[in-house]
């Protein structure tokens, strides 16, 4: 049985990152990543934007080139693991082979969550997760014309955008009253609403799909609880993912929403450590509530504090979260939680698209969503981090720069 210092499960953001934060600990030990996609570690994120668009090429996408890893001997293995023996320090891949490890880090993420209405697992019904969801998209967009998006979040809404800029039809189809509803105020969902109309997509919130309607296996389709049905040659389902965090909880480890760590991302066992999306945590950016984040910045900050405990330098996780999001010409950048914000304020004026929204808790920032205006966000971070109060006046004034408030905290 191979065995290895770090063993690393998951070839994603989280996963990279943890090899790559080892090696610059000058971690000497042997490290290995076992990943179940056939490439090297990719950034996700381009996949629902300019990957998706065709603008960009996959070898561009990629975290490290090939002689990255093999410079720093760090070993590419391909395989899933489905059994982990916490006990014996060992895990157990789908094809049967086993893998020793001192620690091991578990940087899984999680797998786009599917439909479950009738029609759900037809062909033309795609999530849009890995370099693989992709190819098998933009093989079939050339006979593509009508294409409903399920679901008004992040990934749904930049699909979109990309899809109709492609000049496709596209029908977006969200079950709350307004799109973002889980992550942003409503200023910032009205916005981003009007835009993707003014952009020719027929969104529509508030409505439940039914069903997904077929022939021949391919989906032709949706039904909307009211009887409603839109015709479609694809069907893209952006719904949130589930943590793949099976084996460990096989095992014994604490898992809720995720598989449960402390703040040097240490599972309830024995030299387990988990990052990224699977990994949940206590943020004290949102008063320490136990979440998990899905972004590239959790993902690699994590990562990184795993990194350090195991090579002895343990920092505990205190990073402020951060995102970003490309639609059309907008770029929204988000730093903080906005969850549980009692006051919101505007700055500058959506209309001319350029705006800033500043989330407030009993007059503290806490969060901003920045739309093309990046230097609030670069400003308003200092604002998150040191949760400085503020008037909302100033706030409110798009003239007064946010760093003039770091004084006044
Ligand atoms: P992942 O990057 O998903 O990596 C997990 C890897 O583990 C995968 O390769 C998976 O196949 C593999 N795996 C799973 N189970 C096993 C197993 N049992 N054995 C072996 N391998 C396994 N974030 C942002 O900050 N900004 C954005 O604009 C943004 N856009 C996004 C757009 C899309 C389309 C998607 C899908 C995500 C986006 N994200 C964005 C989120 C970001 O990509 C994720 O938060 C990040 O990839 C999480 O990293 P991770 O290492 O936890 O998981």
């Amino acid at each position: 049985m191979q065995q290895y210092d770090v063993l690393i499960v998951g070839a994603g953001h989280g996963g990279a990152q943890a090899a790559i934060a080892l090696r610059q600990q000058k971690f000497e030990g042997s490290i290995a990543i076992v990943g179940d996609e056939p490439d090297l570690p990719y950034e996700r994120p381009p996949l629902s934007k300019d990957y998706l668009a065709g603008a960009k090429e996959f070898e561009r996408l990629l975290i490290r080139p090939a002689a990255y890893w093999e410079e720093r001997q760090i070993a590419m293995l391909r395989g899933r693991v489905t059994l982990v023996d916490a006990e014996a320090h060992r895990v157990t891949l789908a094809d049967g082979q086993m893998l020793g490890y001192g620690a091991l880090i578990w940087a899984a993420g999680g797998s786009a969550r599917r439909l479950g209405c009738a029609g759900g697992d037809l062909a033309r019904v795609h999530t849009i997760r890995s370099r693989a969801d992709v190819e098998k998209m933009k093989a079939e967009l050339p006979q593509v014309e009508r294409t409903v998006v399920i679901g008004g979040g992040y990934i749904g809404l930049e699909a979109a955008a990309v899809l109709s800029k492609l000049g496709k039809k596209v029908v977006l189809l969200e079950a709350f009253d307004r799109v973002l509803a889980r992550v942003a105020g409503e200023p910032l969902s009205r916005f981003y609403e009007a835009e993707h109309r003014a952009h020719g997509v027929d969104l529509r919130t508030g409505v439940t799909v039914e069903s997904i309607l077929g022939e021949n296996g391919n989906a032709n389709g949706v039904r909307l609880a009211d009887g409603t049905v839109i015709p479609a040659d694809m069907v893209i389902v952006g719904i949130g993912i589930t943590p793949d965090v099976e084996p460990l909880a096989a095992a014994g480890a604490r898992v809720s929403n995720g598989v449960e760590v402390d703040e040097y991302c240490r599972t309830s066992l024995p030299d387990i450590y988990a990052v990224g999306d699977c990994a949940a945590h206590h943020n004290r950016f949102a008063r320490g509530a136990l979440l998990r984040l899905e972004s590239v910045q959790n993902a690699n900050d994590q990562a990184t504090t795993a990194a350090k405990a195991i090579a002895g330098e343990a920092v505990p996780y205190d990073a402020v979260p951060w995102f970003w999001s490309d639609q059309y010409d907008l770029k929204l950048q988000t730093v903080g939680l906005s969850i549980g914000y009692d006051d919101a304020v505007v700055r500058g004026d959506p209309a001319a698209r350029s705006f800033s929204i500043v989330y407030l808790r009993e007059g503290r920032v806490i969060a901003l969503d920045c739309v093309n205006v990046p230097r609030d966000y670069v400003q308003g971070r200092k604002l998150v981090i040191e949760g400085i109060s503020a008037d909302r006046s100033v706030l409110a004034d798009a003239a007064t720069p946010l760093k003039q408030l770091y004084a006044a905290g």
